[in-house]
């Protein structure tokens, strides 16, 4: 089957996505199938097949005997990097396609789709640019007569599996320093939003002509698709981003074939807001990490604010006015600064936990409750809780969603011991004048990601990832290309 139409959803129709395996668009009209919806409609858009071991063992299958292949082998690191380039030039192109398709298949309003249409292409371009720099080393033995040196060589099969709630930008990540390193790839994208993955696939595979296998992306659900692409036999490296649970299901998975696993996870990120604060900008930057664009399905969402005692009242109350005037709506409305959530399970679960906070003493701030005219759909408005300690489940719970604890602290180490205490460590944000301690918290947080006076920063060649259960392995800088490759060193005797 060739796939020359987009699979942009019309509306009123719940569209049937192929899935890409040795080079050729299959329907796989046979296999039970999956549905996935527009959260501002509540109805189905696509539906993907459920893809299980046979299917995935013919992805993974495609990909080794790509990797093994002499088409794909023949291809020097410059001229692997000039493709990955043109993969950039394609998310470009299709931008405002790719857009719109991940704001309906997400939930995710088109501003910041459109942001990481482009953001993708920036990671692609970057990591395209990283293939020729990969580089061994010397070094000069303790024996006589002897030298040596090291080289890095692709992995093989890299099982990228992705979340819903980025699909592009995360899959940039993976696919550009799996490919620029020389790996081949099978794509699992989240079944709640697979459609921008698709479509991208198709777009690529129609401007560029790559050797079959080298790409392959099947769809389905975690313990079915997922399971048995992280553990099939001839899988190398697992790149995973999703949450803690399926993160241990994956490195349980990964037992049966000892893969390298990355692992990019969820967090419950603090902002520290002291006294000497622009309170004007920590206002904004708290809004902006934990509402605007994805309505804190981020994983670096600040949704923890730790607020010095002597600004807290006038902190708190600059935030929820500033919070109420957000204009929450369809995501495809260029008006609308947050959209609905993903799934209506992502929506109860927060409904009962705001509910269950309420029922035992927080004090509800702002929101707490769905919008009154966007029933329709899985919304729910921007939430602020006052709670009277970090113990509290909504201040330890990743919520994925719009809500916002906030609570006080005394002074810098009580602060600090507030931030770090949590399973999470992914970001942080710092809002102070004082540089000085700007870097004794810095030195402090665990916290892979920290932000001072700025919220929800990126570039390629800035590294993600975190600590406890936010993670382990980084993702993006100079040295992702290089997590993607093993090292050999060769020894050589000169005397013979
Ligand atoms: P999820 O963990 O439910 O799913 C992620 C992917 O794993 C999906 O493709 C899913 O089908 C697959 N999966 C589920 N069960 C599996 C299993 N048993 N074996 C193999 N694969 C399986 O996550 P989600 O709800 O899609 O995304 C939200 C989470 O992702 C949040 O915790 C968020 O913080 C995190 N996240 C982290 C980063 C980061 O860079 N650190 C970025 C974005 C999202």
């Amino acid at each position: 089957m060739s796939m020359t139409q987009s699979v942009t959803a019309r509306a009123g129709e719940t569209r049937p996505m192929p899935v890409y395996i040795n080079g050729e668009w299959r329907d796989l009209a046979e296999k039970p199938r999956i549905l996935s919806y527009n959260p501002a409609t509540a109805q189905p858009i696509y539906s993907m097949p459920d893809c299980g071991e046979a299917e995935v063992d013919k992805a993974v299958r495609a990909a080794h005997a790509a990797f093994h292949g002499a088409e794909w082998r023949a291809l020097g690191p410059v001229q692997r990097g000039l493709l990955i380039r043109r993969m950039a030039d394609v998310a470009v192109q299709n931008a405002d396609l790719l857009a719109e398709i991940e704001a309906a298949d997400s939930g995710k309003v088109l501003a910041e789709t459109k942001r990481f249409a482009s953001v993708c292409a920036d990671y692609l371009r970057f990591f395209g640019e990283l293939a020729d720099k990969v580089t061994g080393d010397t070094f000069t033995p303790p024996q006589q007569g002897m030298t040596a040196f090291t080289k890095r060589v692709p992995i093989g099969v890299v099982a990228a599996i992705v979340p819903w709630n980025n699909p592009l930008w995360l899959l940039s990540l993976k696919l550009g320093p799996a490919l620029a390193a020389g790996n081949t790839i099978v794509i699992k994208p989240s079944e709640i939003a697979a459609a921008p993955i698709i479509e991208f696939v198709r777009l690529v595979t129609e401007a560029i002509d790559l050797p079959r296998g080298v790409i392959n992306v099947v769809t389905g659900g975690g313990a079915t698709c997922g399971r048995a692409l992280s553990s099939h036999p001839l899988v190398s490296k697992i790149a995973f981003t999703g949450g803690p649970d399926t993160a241990r299901h994956i490195v349980e998975n990964s037992s049966r074939n000892l893969a390298d696993v990355s692992l990019e996870l969820g967090g419950k990120s603090p902002a520290l807001i002291f006294d000497d604060a622009d309170l004007d900008n920590a206002v904004a930057s708290v809004i902006s990490g934990v509402f605007l664009g994805s309505a804190g399905q981020s994983c670096v969402a600040s949704s923890r604010a730790l607020v010095q005692k002597g600004i807290y009242p006038e902190f708190v109350r600059r935030l929820v006015e500033a919070a109420s005037t957000l204009r929450i709506g369809d995501p495809l409305d260029t008006d609308s600064q947050l959209g609905p959530l993903a799934t209506e399970a992502q929506l109860s679960r927060i409904e009962t936990s705001v509910a269950k906070a309420a029922a035992g003493g927080a004090r509800i701030l702002l929101g707490g409750s769905r919008p009154e005219e966007l029933k329709e759909g899985w919304y729910y408005l921007p939430t602020i809780v006052e709670v009277d300690a970090n113990s509290h489940d909504l201040a330890q719970t990743e919520m994925f969603g719009p809500v916002l604890t906030v609570m006080t602290f005394d002074d810098e180490q009580q602060a600090l011991d507030m931030a770090n205490d949590t399973r999470f460590g992914l970001a942080s944000g710092i809002f102070t004048r004082d540089v000085g301690r700007v870097l004794r918290l810095s030195d402090g947080l665990r916290a892979g990601i920290q932000f001072v006076n700025c919220y929800r920063m990126g570039a390629p060649m800035g590294p993600i990832g975190g600590f406890g259960d936010s993670g382990k392995g980084r993702e993006g800088g100079i040295d992702a290309v290089r997590d993607y490759t093993k090292t050999i060193t060769v020894w050589i005797n000169t005397n013979i």
